[in-house]
C-alpha cells in the first residue's frame, strides 16, 4: 500500500504543507500586521499551501487536475505586494528556490471544474476559525476518480495523539491520517515519514453516544444535534471543533459521530470539505452518508448537489441518527 505512487506524492505534499503552515502559526502576530487585518495570516496560509502541495504533486507525478479553493488574482494586485511576499516567504521553507511567478502559476493550477474523470481535490486551510484561534485546521487532499475518492490525506497540524489535550491548543507535533480506498486508516505524527505510519483498528463503541459538530453554528444546527443526542439516550455537550479534523476524530473512536446538520436550505457542501475526511472515516470502519443516509454523490462537479448535510458514525449509531432525523423531521 506505502508503495502507491500517488499516495506518497500526496503524503509528501502534506506533509510539507504542514511545515508551511506550522511555520506561519508561529508568526502569527506578525503576519497580522502586514495588512493590519486579523485574517492575513490565514489567507498567507492558504495560498501557501496550495502552491506547495500542486508543486509537489506536480514534480512527483507529471501534469495533474487540481480542483482547490483558491486562485491567485488577489495576490496579484499591486495592493497586495506584502501579502504575495509573505507568501513566498512561507513556501521558501520547503520550496528553497522557488520564485513568484512559479507560485502564482501553481496556486492557479487549482482551478480546474471538476469535469475530468481523474483530479485532486484540496482545501490547504479547512477550518480557517480554527487556523486563526489556534485550534484545529486541517489540510485536506484526496484523488476523485470517476466519481470515487481513492485515496485522502489529512494534515491535522495541532490534533494530539493524546485524547485528553483540548481541541482548543496547538500541537507541538500533528498528525497526518491518509487512507486508500480498500487498504484502510493510517496515522503518524506529521514530522515523521511515511513508514512509520500505523493503521487504525476499527472503533469499537460502547456507552452512550458522543458526538462532534463545528465550532460554527452557521456551518452546523447546533439545536438539531441537541435533539437527535438526547432522542438516542445522550448526554452532555458535543465536542466542538472546526475543520474535517472531525472525521479523523470519529475514524479514531474519540468521538461516535461528528453531525453536519444544514443551517440553510441553499447551501451545497463542497467536495473539498468532505472527500479525504469521508475516505479517512469510511476506511476505519465508520459510515458516511447525508442526512437522508444517501451516500455523498462525488459526480456532480465541486459540489455535492446531491446530499444535504453529512452524517459520519460508527456503524452502531449511524441508523439510529438517521432515524432520529426522520422522526424529529430535521430534514
Ligand atoms: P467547519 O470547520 O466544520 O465549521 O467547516 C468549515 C467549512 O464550512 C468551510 O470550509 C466552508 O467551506 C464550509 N461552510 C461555509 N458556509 C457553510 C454553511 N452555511 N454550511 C455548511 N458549511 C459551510
Ligand atoms: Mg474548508
Amino acid at each position: 500500500m506505502k508503495n502507491n505512487i500517488f499516495l506518497n506524492a500526496a503524503f509528501d505534499a502534506i506533509s510539507q504543507a504542514c511545515q508551511v503552515t506550522n511555520e506561519i502559526q508561529a508568526d502569527l502576530e506578525r503576519i497580522r500586521q502586514l495588512e493590519k487585518n486579523d485574517k492575513s495570516p490565514v489567507t498567507v496560509a492558504d495560498f501557501a499551501a496550495q502552491a506547495v502541495v500542486v508543486h509537489v504533486l506536480q514534480q512527483r507525478l507529471g501534469e495533474i487536475r487540481m480542483v482547490g479553493e483558491e486562485n491567485s488574482a488577489e495576490l496579484r494586485q499591486s495592493e497586495h505586494t506584502n501579502l504575495c511576499s509573505a507568501v513566498l516567504a512561507a513556501v521558501h521553507h520547503v520550496w528553497p528556490e522557488a520564485t513568484k511567478e512559479e507560485v502564482l502559476n501553481a496556486i492557479d493550477l487549482g482551478n480546474h471544474d471538476a469535469s475530468a474523470e481523474q483530479f485532486w481535490t484540496l482545501d490547504p486551510v479547512d477550518g480557517t476559525k480554527g487556523f486563526l484561534r489556534g485550534g484545529q485546521f486541517a489540510i485536506s487532499l484526496a484523488l476523485i476518480e470517476n466519481g470515487k475518492v481513492k485515496l485522502g490525506v489529512l494534515g491535522c497540524p495541532n490534533l494530539s495523539s493524546d485524547f485528553n489535550q483540548g481541541f482548543d491548543q496547538t500541537d507541538a507535533e500533528g498528525l497526518i491520517y491518509f487512507a486508500v480506498e480498500g487498504e484502510g486508516t493510517w496515522v503518524v505524527s506529521s514530522s515523521q515519514p511515511i513508514s512509520h505510519a500505523i493503521k487504525l483498528k476499527v472503533g469499537a463503541s460502547d456507552g452512550l453516544i458522543r458526538v462532534c459538530e463545528s465550532v460554527e453554528a452557521g456551518h452546523s444546527k447546533h439545536d438539531d444535534t441537541a435533539r437527535i443526542v438526547a432522542a438516542l439516550g445522550g448526554a452532555g455537550e458535543p465536542v466542538r471543533l472546526d475543520s474535517q479534523c472531525k472525521y479523523a476524530v470519529v475514524a479514531r473512536g474519540q468521538a461516535d459521530a461528528y453531525l453536519r446538520l444544514p443551517t440553510r436550505a441553499d447551501y451545497v457542501e463542497k467536495i473539498w470539505d468532505h472527500a479525504a475526511g469521508m475516505l479517512i472515516a469510511q476506511e476505519a470502519g465508520m459510515i458516511v452518508t447525508d442526512i437522508f443516509g444517501k451516500s455523498l454523490d462525488f459526480t456532480q462537479g465541486a459540489g455535492l448537489k446531491n446530499n444535504r448535510g453529512v452524517i459520519c458514525a460508527n456503524p452502531r449509531f449511524h441508523h439510529q441518527i438517521i432515524d432520529a432525523i426522520k422522526t424529529l423531521d430535521l430534514t
